[in-house]
């Protein structure tokens, strides 16, 4: 079954990430741990995702999502890349995970900063999204 990708803007995100049912999947590298981060967005970088897909499978299933969001620090390059991946992998497997959507934040996460949008600067590898 082929996934399509598509583009949310900063403000959609904004409100669509209230749903318990959307994750945001930052593939940035080593800047997550020197820039912010989207509050409560999940962290594969890109450099390790292939080999991590599975676990974000299981990640998104445990935690009930159905509704991807992919941003690196542009969303131009590593970020549709990594969601085209993930895509590729739900295609070639039985399993679909119960993903619906995946789609990619346009301009990445220095758009999402550059417009005042609120980011946490938590320094857990996993972050809780209250901060
Ligand atoms: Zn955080």
């Amino acid at each position: 079954m082929a996934k399509t990708i598509s583009y949310i803007t900063g403000s959609d995100l904004l409100s669509l990430k209230e749903r318990a049912s959307v994750a945001i999947v930052d593939v940035r590298d080593d800047e997550r741990s020197y820039e912010g981060h989207i509050a409560g967005s999940l962290h594969f970088a890109s450099d390790s995702f292939q080999d991590r897909i599975p676990n974000l499978v299981q990640t998104v299933k445990d935690k009930g999502k159905d509704t991807l969001v992919f941003h690196c620090a542009l969303s131009q390059v590593r970020g549709p890349k990594c969601a085209r991946r993930f895509a590729d992998y739900l295609a070639a497997g039985k399993d679909d995970a119960g993903i619906k959507s995946i789609m990619v934040l346009e301009r990445g996460y220095n758009g999402w900063e550059a417009s005042g949008k609120p980011v946490c600067r938590c320094s857990g590898t996993t972050c809780k999204g209250g901060c």
